[in-house]
């Protein structure tokens, strides 16, 4: 048997739309010539590719991978690699820009680039999986390269299937090429600290804007949308940091405890339980949209996009957001959420920490030299809270919200670039 796994119905509010209706704003605040403003709409290439994989039962599927390169013009493209059904084209065109503006945000040297699969990673064996990243690898061979396209984990993907990529794109290459993926096992090539660099962003830039909220962070309460990689490292170090984590949520619901959530615990639990959070006895059941409109000083959303849209803006009680998740906030409740007077860490500044130690990973390599957890994490810091500060200013120099603030700072650095290299 081989088929096309279908598509998904599109939403609404696609995120490219909600990516393009931002970069609209920003352009018009930065006064961006209308050719520049059309060279960076569009994205540079746009691959789709057909992978047929035999599965454990001996049949053949047939899944529809993607790549888009949104623009290379700072440096090599960099971007993640997404295992969902939801994949589609749109949704990786959107995720592909936002590594553009997000690299640009936190000033590393990369242009921006997403790829994904439409599969669901839960139904696939390991050996389905693998076959599956090999071939999608091989389709990709002359996008990918250290030099050229530097593919990372994303949602559904993680070290297992970085090492599977290196291993096939050293394999066509003949040689091994560790700088071709980041977020690979650390004695991959991997880096310490890039596990939990994205969530370690996610706390540094919540801390950044509840100094200047004048919120204390030891008598903060926050509720996480979302308790995969990102949501549960970024629950993990705000309880550090001394906040109390009344809430998380994920596919098999929300669970709420008002008196603080045992962070180590949940994720102990969530490890041993087939990765769900499914039967967590540290916490009351509650309905898993809830989690948004929950009474708390600070939300994270960490899931994925569209949570936060105009059907729920109006009820958001948090004084603070801060988006672990790409996109998670659709552009028609920006202003929903703009006029509530709260204050949002956008995704391209507030997740940025990930991409920040793939950099580093990716100069570890290229250097043959492995620094310490302390260097990675001092030097990853240091990047997102002087990136928050640029932001902040920008939203206070132009009177804008710090998304909008965010993609002036990048759009400023990107429209800059093609100017002075010319070309065209
Ligand atoms: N997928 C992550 C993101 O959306 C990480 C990308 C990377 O490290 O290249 O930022």
């Amino acid at each position: 048997m081989s088929y096309i796994e279908p598509a998904p119905i599109k939403d609404k509010e696609n995120p490219f739309e909600s990516m393009m209706k931002r970069f609209k704003q920003a352009s018009h605040s930065l006064g961006l010539d209308d050719e520049i403003y059309n060279v960076l709409k569009s994205p540079d290439k746009q691959v789709i590719v057909s992978l047929p994989v035999t599965m454990d039962d001996g049949s053949i599927r047939v899944f529809e991978g993607y790549r888009v390169i949104h623009s290379n013009i700072l440096g090599p493209t960099k971007g993640g690699v997404r295992y969902d059904m939801g994949v589609n084209l749109d949704e990786v065109k959107a995720l592909a820009a936002w590594m553009t503006w997000k690299c640009a945000v936190v000033d590393i040297p990369y242009g921006g680039a997403k790829g994904g699969i439409r599969c669901n990673p839960r139904e696939m064996s390991a050996g389905e999986i693998e076959r599956l990243t090999r071939s999608y690898t091989t389709a990709m061979n002359d996008i990918f390269g250290p030099d050229k396209d530097i593919p990372a984990p994303d949602m559904g993907t993680g070290q297992r299937e970085m090492a599977w990529m290196m291993d096939e794109y050293s394999r066509n290459q003949g040689k091994t090429v560790t700088g071709v993926v980041t977020g690979k096992p650390l004695f991959l090539g991997g880096s310490l600290g890039r596990e939990e660099a994205t969530g370690r962003g996610v706390m540094i830039s919540a801390l950044a804007a509840m100094e200047r909220m004048k919120i204390n962070p030891y008598k903060a309460t926050v509720a996480v949308q979302g308790f995969g990689n990102v949501g549960s490292f970024a629950s993990l170090l705000l309880e550090e940091r001394g906040a109390m984590i009344v809430a998380v949520s994920d596919i098999s619901g929300a669970y709420y405890n008002k008196n603080g959530i045992d962070i180590k615990k949940a994720i102990e639990y969530r490890n041993s339980n087939g990765g769900t959070m499914e039967g967590f006895e540290g916490a009351e059941k509650i309905g898993g949209s809830d989690i948004l409109t929950l009474d708390v000083d600070v939300l994270v959303p960490a899931a994925k996009e569209d949570v936060i849209t105009t059907r729920n803006a109006a009820d958001i009680k948090a004084k603070l957001i801060v988006e672990g998740a790409n996109g998670p906030t659709s552009a028609n409740a920006d202003q929903i959420i703009n006029d509530k007077g709260i204050v949002v860490v956008p995704d391209i500044l507030a997740n940025a920490g990930g991409v920040t130690v793939s950099y580093f990973e990716w100069v570890q390599n290229r250097l043959g030299y492995k620094w310490t957890r302390e260097r990675v994490n001092r030097r990853s810091d240091r990047t997102i809270r002087a990136a928050f500060s640029n932001v902040w200013a920008t939203s206070e120099e132009y009177g804008v919200s710090l998304r909008i603030a965010a993609y002036i700072v990048a759009i400023d650095k990107v429209a800059k670039a093609y100017k002075f290299r010319g070309g065209f």
